[in-house]
């Protein structure tokens, strides 16, 4: 067996069992491997009822004090038992578990582990894990791993299949030679990704994460100086004519707005770089909101009047809808012509666009990462734009530029990425910054608020819609399987229609809804069909509706500064006053403090630095911020420091690390 065993070849996985996995996206030994926990859990020695308080995560050892009993009350089904110590009772309560009932008895004991609540002045846990005291001595010593399961498939069957694989995790080869590993302090490549999953303590878990950090951003930095070499110095066979350069001119001149500076400025100099003798490779790097569309849209105007084609890749299909209704709409009346290439056009429609691309009938083509599929030829691609870059991998980028003879290169993105951290992760690329938002931006209103504070919010959201504007609500998780923690987007639309009573349209967005189902939704958000949209984070990259004025978060301090601010920018983008409410569930200090930030700040870079600031550099396994550059475990925010050790490393080893680097191990590459 090797890591590239399918699931199934380790013992204990079945056929059945390795269904499960393949719902996970786990194919193989490796991937396993690489299935990382999403958080751990330390088991500290069980205390008093009496020590016990509330909002802290506790171990009990109680007797069971009273008969255990189920009810139905909603859409739950509700176990109940009492239990106790010689200082006090607790009430424990479980939801949709009825077979615990056959399972704890009266007068048994165990060690019960949760939050504790108060309710009724009573002291309660809900959901608690359990333990007999003989389990729960032995796992004090380690820390747990959890992971993201799916129903069917537990959390100790993970745990006992990458056990059964420990060995061969151990013997994996190490593609840093030992004295880069000495000099950088880095934990053996082996050794870190077991104890990814089996962390003895918080310091090991620490260096681990930090070796496993500092190969994603060496081999990606390996990447960007590979693309440097290649692409620099590319000769220009793309150029702009003067001819395009001036309607352009009076194209930005018809718009209903006027551009910023910053604006003005990104588009000169693309001008001059696809004026220049060598391709042009920038990146255009803006907060949400500060109109980096018109000025990708521009460029791939002025490409199509020079005579070449152009594509723009976005990373969802609802964003590729979105930009293709708005490009259609600006350029369609100049006579160029737009194709939509996503996931979900039909087979035919797909022939046909191919055929139209290598004929040269199409001028832009807009869609998702269908427009890298080996299919898509181009008669005369002279641009290739891709959008929230921070959302592509390095190779994604290169795969695009690779369908034409050495493509001009624009990438669009909103990551606040302080300038000494971007100069390094795009040191391939120029940078234009637009540091400035339209003048008619209103300033977002914003509000930290407790769970308490939802039927006003709710009630606001009524006044906005009975105004003709629109909401978003975020949740974090998508069903109730996920997690009883958080607000889910399915049983929240279900109860938020409940409260509407019909008044007012609610419908919900998830990530795991089909394409086409997606797109039908946001399409009716926009024709203003919904009021309210119930939405995990799917809709965090790029939607622009200008009608929506309120969004609201829930569970605000479970994401990052710079996602929250992220989605913040989903409103505010006409010139309606908009408003954004964070729901804290979760009112520690830290969570309090750290939401206060957005409160005062509408500053994406501002807010990212705080965020860096706030954690220190030791946080390693802090909130991670979205998945930017498809890092599984490395985070820009959270990893400056080791980022700039892998530079430092690429500039001293690059040579010797790149031999071989796209032979190496899928286990050790991104
Ligand atoms: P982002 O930079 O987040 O991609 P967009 O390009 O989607 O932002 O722009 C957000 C909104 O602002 C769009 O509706 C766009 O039409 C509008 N917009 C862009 N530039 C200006 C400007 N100079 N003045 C006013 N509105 C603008
Ligand atoms: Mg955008």
């Amino acid at each position: 067996m090797d890591y590239k065993s399918s699931i199934d070849s380790i013992k204990g996985v079945g056929e059945k069992t390795a269904k499960l996995y393949h719902k996970l996206h786990i194919e193989n030994v490796g991937d396993l491997i690489r299935y990382y926990p999403r958080d751990y859990l330390s088991y500290d020695d069980p205390i008093s009822v009496d020590k016990a308080s509330v909002g802290v995560r506790t171990a009990l050892y109680l007797e069971i004090s009273s008969y255990v009993t189920t009810e139905k009350r909603g859409r739950y089904i509700i176990t109940t038992l009492t239990a106790a110590d010689r200082t006090g009772s607790v009430n424990i309560v479980w939801f949709n578990s009825p077979y615990l009932r056959n399972v704890l008895k009266k007068g048994e004991r165990y060690v019960f582990v949760g939050t504790i609540k108060k309710k009724n002045d009573r002291k309660v846990i809900e959901m608690p894990e359990y333990y007999t005291i003989d389990k729960y001595n032995r796992m004090m010593t380690v820390m747990q791993p959890v992971y993201s399961l799916t129903s069917g498939l537990t959390n100790n069957a993970v745990q006992k299949a990458i056990r059964e694989v420990s060995s061969l995790i151990y013997g994996i080869k190490d593609p840093l030679p030992e004295k880069v590993r000495e000099e950088y302090r880095l934990m053996k490549l082996g050794e870190a990704l077991y104890n990814m999953h089996f962390p003895q303590n918080e310091e090991v878990l620490k260096d681990s994460v930090r070796r496993l950090a500092f190969d994603e951003f060496t081999n990606f930095l390996l990447e960007v100086r590979r693309l440097r070499t290649e692409n620099q110095r590319l000769k220009n066979t793309h150029l702009l004519s003067e001819a395009a350069v001036l309607k352009s001119e009076a194209f930005t001149a018809s718009l209903p707005f006027n551009l910023t500076n910053a604006q003005d400025q990104a588009i000169k100099d693309i001008i001059n770089d696809m004026s220049s003798p060598y391709v042009m490779n920038r990146l255009i790097q803006g907060d949400v909101g500060s109109g980096k569309t018109i000025v990708a849209v521009t460029a791939l105007y002025m490409n199509a009047l020079s005579g070449y084609q152009g594509v723009l890749m976005v990373p969802t299909e609802v964003l590729a809808i979105q930009h293709y209704k708005d490009i259609d709409g600006l350029l369609g009346k100049f006579g160029v012509k737009t194709a939509l290439l996503t996931g979900s056009v039909t087979a035919r429609e797909k022939r046909e666009i191919y055929e139209k691309l290598k004929n040269g009938e199409v001028d832009i083509l807009i869609g998702t990462h269908a427009v890298i599929q080996e299919k898509v030829k181009f008669e005369s691609l002279g641009l290739v734009v891709t959008d929230e870059q921070h959302r592509f991998g390095v190779r994604q980028r290169e795969k695009l530029s690779e369908k034409g003879e050495d493509p001009h290169v624009l990438i669009m993105s909103a990551t606040p990425i302080p300038r000494t951290l971007a100069i390094i992760l795009y040191a391939d690329l120029d940078i234009s910054v637009i540091d400035e938002l339209p003048a008619a931006r209103k300033r977002v209103k914003n509000c930290v608020v407790d769970t308490s504070y939802r039927d006003n919010a709710y009630k606001f959201i009524l006044k906005e819609v009975k105004s003709g504007h629109q909401a978003y609500i975020i949740c974090p998780m998508i069903d109730s399987s996920e997690s009883l923690d958080a607000e889910n987007v399915i049983d929240y639309t279900d109860e938020l229609k409940r409260y509407y009573g019909g008044t007012v349209r609610v419908e919900y967005l998830h990530g795991k809804m089909k394409d086409e189902e997606k797109s039908a939704i946001l399409e009716r958000f926009m024709n203003k069909e919904i009021d309210v949209l119930v939405s995990t984070t799917v809709i965090e990259v790029g939607i622009n509706n200008q009608n929506a004025t309120v969004m609201m978060i829930e569970n605000a301090e479970r994401f990052g500064l710079a996602q929250l601010h992220q989605l913040r920018g989903r409103v505010g983008r006409g010139s309606d006053e908009s408003f954004c409410i964070f729901i804290n569930a979760k009112e520690t200090e830290d969570s309090v403090t750290r939401l206060r930030v957005l409160e005062n700040s509408n500053d994406g870079f501002y807010i990212a630095n705080e965020d860096m600031k706030q954690r220190g550099p030791g946080d390693f396994f802090g909130i991670r911020q979205s998945g930017d550059m498809l890092f599984k475990v490395a985070d820009i925010y959270n990893h400056a420091d080791i980022l700039k050790k892998a530079q430092d490393c690429v500039l001293k080893y690059g040579d010797e690390l790149s031999v071989g680097l796209d032979k190496r191990d899928i286990i050790t590459t991104l």
